[in-house]
């Protein structure tokens, strides 16, 4: 019973990650599976990201605030993050795609993976600063 509740818990963790709604980090992933698993603790979220990330299922990222996030591998994607309010858009395109092709002919290295993050400041929290009356 204590093997059914694990794979459970394991399928749970990369649904979570696999939801496209970006990286997330161990504590995200622990209270978004509150509700359905009362029981899992964070220690167990923790212990099931470094393992899946060991087995490649998913991929470790760490942005300029220094919290770990992982993304489950099948989601390749690029990121907008808002430094204000950490809103994140995915990039519907990898733009570098095709400069990788072109930098592994150019320079006979076999490429085989790349990251690209952009920061900035999102519309809402831009319009935020010049009128701060505003929410
Ligand atoms: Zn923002
Ligand atoms: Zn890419």
């Amino acid at each position: 019973m204590a093997e059914l509740k694990h794979t459970r818990q394991r399928a749970a963790i990369l649904q979570v990650l696999s939801e496209g709604e970006g990286p997330r980090s161990a504590e995200e992933v622990f209270s978004a599976l509150h509700d359905e698993f009362p029981n899992l603790a964070l220690s167990t979220v923790y212990r099931n990201l470094e393992r899946f990330s060991q087995e490649g299922l998913v991929r470790k990222e760490s942005f300029n605030d220094g919290v770990i996030r992982y993304t489950a591998t099948q989601e390749h994607g690029h990121y907008l993050i808002c430094t204000v309010c950490d809103k994140k858009i995915r990039l519907e395109h990898c733009p570098l795609s095709d400069m990788e092709k072109e930098l592994a002919r150019d320079t006979g290295f076999e490429i085989d993976s790349h990251s690209l993050t952009l920061y900035g400041k999102c519309p809402a929290c831009l319009a935020h600063e010049k009128d701060p009356r505003k929410p």
